[in-house]
């Protein structure tokens, strides 16, 4: 099965800034390291320099006003009413050049999926993307323009039927929202629940409404969640509504800040418990669009994702970092020499309470929402 991997250093013409947690420097590692294993080499495998998406392409999904504003912001003007939309220090920093950033993610997203649209292979991953927290006039949680859904729409104006997995520790409010009343989008995220993690939304019962019902899932789960409930939780329902749905296209937002080191969340994850679902998707996925997503230590990141695209290939990776990539990664604090370890050691035990609670979840959603997505 063919693959493309989409990506250019230009994200790194953007900074969030010198204190913000989204570093862009990750994307670049990532590249790296996948570079470094020679995984692009690889004949079935496409590398697809990014193209910027066209204006027109952003206001299918966000609204003039909004636009105009981040373009304003790109030149560095600051607009009067830029807080009203989400804008300003703190999560979406008012930064030169914002919007040329924006363009370049979806327009890899966009990319990602004309590739797999267009019949050239199965699977197209862009690890720029995922930004799932945008809304159509509001920037949020480090996303300005909601790439993941642009996508999904253009999916759905080339007649093609679209399951998104949102495995980011954030719930996926953005995505949700565009289709909660749509039953053509089968929406299911998997995160932290929002008693305890930004945005403060998805629980369980955010079901979906009209024809939509039953068509946006979730699954919240608890603090220091690990590997065997994770996992647990996934088999129990992602795999049987997929199977009912039968979409043409599986979008995955694959953030990978569930892992247990991740500085801003409180999951408790290990690269194993990942592993373990990529594989899934890959088994239930007829063809794959995969976006990257959230996280926040940067080895994580370059490491899992290396996974994730090993994985999208059908290849085994050896343990040891490639020599080269780790003497350039030291410099910039990266420490581990081995692809899994020690991130790869799984947390046991603890979890009692927390099975608990997700049999709870699995049932309700098992309860409301297969009838109406299995017919
Ligand atoms: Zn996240």
């Amino acid at each position: 099965m063919n693959t493309a991997f989409i990506y250019t250093d230009a994200y790194l013409d953007y900074d969030y800034g010198p204190t913000h947690p989204l570093r862009v420097i990750r994307l670049k590692l990532t590249y790296d390291l996948i570079k470094a294993y020679e995984i692009l080499d690889l004949p079935s495998v496409q590398f697809i320099p990014t193209i910027k998406a066209e204006e027109k392409d952003l206001a299918a999904f966000h609204s003039e006003e909004y636009l105009n504003i981040l373009k304003h912001a790109n030149e560095g003007h600051l607009t009067g009413n830029a807080y009203s939309f989400g804008l300003g220090p703190g999560d979406n920093p008012i930064v030169p050049g914002l919007y040329n950033f924006s363009l370049l993610v979806t327009g890899a997203t966009l990319q990602a999926v004309d590739f797999v649209a267009d019949g050239k292979g199965g699977i197209a991953f862009n690890i720029a993307g995922g930004l799932h927290h945008a809304m159509r006039s509001r920037a949020s949680g480090f996303c300005y323009i909601n790439d993941p859904v642009i996508g999904i729409m253009r999916l759905l104006n080339r007649g093609k039927r679209v399951a998104y997995i949102d495995i980011d520790a954030h719930h996926g409010d953005g995505v949700q929202k565009a289709f909660y009343g749509t039953n053509r989008v089968l929406t299911i995220s998997l995160h932290e629940t929002g008693h305890t993690l930004f945005p403060g939304t998805g629980f369980e019962y955010e079901i979906g409404e009209g024809e939509g019902e039953g068509y946006s899932v979730n699954l919240p789960f608890p603090h220091e969640t690990n590997d065997d409930v994770y996992v647990w939780a996934f088999e129990e329902i992602v795999p049987e509504l997929i199977h009912a749905f039968q979409p043409d296209v599986v979008v995955t937002q694959l953030g990978v800040d569930t892992f247990y080191n991740d500085p801003l969340t409180n999951l408790h994850l290990s690269i194993l418990g990942y592993e373990r679902v990529l594989k899934r998707i890959k088994d239930l996925a007829p063809r794959w669009v995969a976006l990257g997503g959230g996280g926040y230590n940067i080895s994580n990141v370059a490491r899992a994702w290396t996974l994730a695209w090993a994985v999208m290939n059908g290849v085994e990776l050896k343990e040891d970092l490639p020599q080269s990539f780790s003497e350039e990664a030291e410099k910039m604090g990266v420490r581990e020499r081995e692809l899994r370890g020690p991130s790869g050691t799984p947390l046991h035990g603890q979890n009692e309470e927390n099975r608990a609670e997700m049999e709870r979840v699995v049932n309700y959603v098992k309860e409301t929402v297969f009838p109406k997505v299995k017919g």
